[in-house]
């Protein structure tokens, strides 16, 4: 009965890996690539689903009433909020058996509109994608989360001339085919 209740409360043993071709993306572009799921045991998964996150973190300043030094009083304060979430559905429920290894390709678009990476002293704004597996009545197992860079297409990058993928503006060579990169 003991051990039919730990395995009921750890999530599944399987290792996850989310492979992407690259690092960087262009709003408006779509993040490609795929999830690897290797099953260390035998399972009944509800669904296989990537999570695409973007969080932004604003340094506020609030004003408030201190009563002990009797007046008011600036604290700074991060507010953090999730500025775009999208959680696409890989597979639907299936048994895992021991040992498995299965494969799903994703392609999850990042909305044109919405804000790209940056890193300033009051602004913080970050990209992140992991891959999940949820179990009925378990806790979810999920990937290490890869941090993305998200750029804006028209400033910030350059166009690859041989396989079209975009770098940051001061990549010396392609981060997908390798090709050297001239500056525009
Ligand atoms: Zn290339």
């Amino acid at each position: 009965m003991f051990k039919k209740f730990r395995l009921r409360v750890l999530p599944p043993k399987v290792d996850l890996t989310l492979n992407l071709r690259k690092n960087t993306f262009a709003l408006g572009e779509n993040v490609e690539g795929v999830l690897r799921v290797e099953s260390r045991e035998d399972f009944e998964c509800s669904e296989i689903r990537c999570e695409l996150k973007c969080i932004e973190s604003v340094l506020v300043v609030k004003t408030t009433y201190d009563e002990d030094m009797e007046g008011w009083v600036e604290e700074e304060e991060w507010e953090t909020s999730v500025v775009h979430s999208a959680k696409p559905r890989l597979s639907g429920p299936l048994h895992f058996s021991k040992g498995e290894i299965r494969e799903y390709p994703f392609s999850i678009p990042i909305p044109p509109s919405a804000p790209p990476s940056l890193r300033r002293a009051d602004r913080v704004v970050t990209w992140s994608l992991k891959g999940v597996v949820a179990v009925k009545r378990r806790p979810d197992a999920s990937s290490r989360a890869v941090r993305l860079q998200v750029v804006r297409p028209s400033q910030a990058t350059i166009k690859c001339p041989r396989c079209g993928a975009l770098n940051p503006v001061h990549a010396k060579y392609c981060m997908n085919c390798g090709t050297p990169l001239t500056a525009p």
